[in-house]
């Protein structure tokens, strides 16, 4: 998965593949410019493992939407549509 960053130092507009760019480092996971080597961004330990799990969660995620529509059953559901009052039928106002 590609990331975007402008270097602050060159100002240099690189693409980055987080999963093989993070350096580990003192100051946790950053990521260095391609050009003049200058730190990008930073994270912390728990940052990265957020952001790698968010990513990995995204690429995954596929909606079943022939499934989901097969669970509600909608050949059960009404398909007549009608505006206005909800009319009495004249068997219930005798009764
Ligand atoms: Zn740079």
């Amino acid at each position: 998965m590609a990331f975007r960053a402008a270097c602050p130092a060159c100002n240099c507009a690189g693409e980055y593949d987080l999963l093989h760019s993070l350096k580990q480092t003192e100051l946790g996971w950053q990521l260095f410019c391609e050009l003049c080597g200058e730190s990008v961004i930073h994270f912390s330990t728990e940052e990265k493992e957020q952001i790698f799990k968010a990513m990995q969660l995204t690429k995954e995620y596929v909606p079943d939407v022939i499934n989901a529509y097969g669970e509600l059953n909608v050949k059960e559901l009404s398909s007549r549509v009608a505006f206005g009052a909800i009319a009495k039928k004249e068997t219930e106002d005798k009764a």
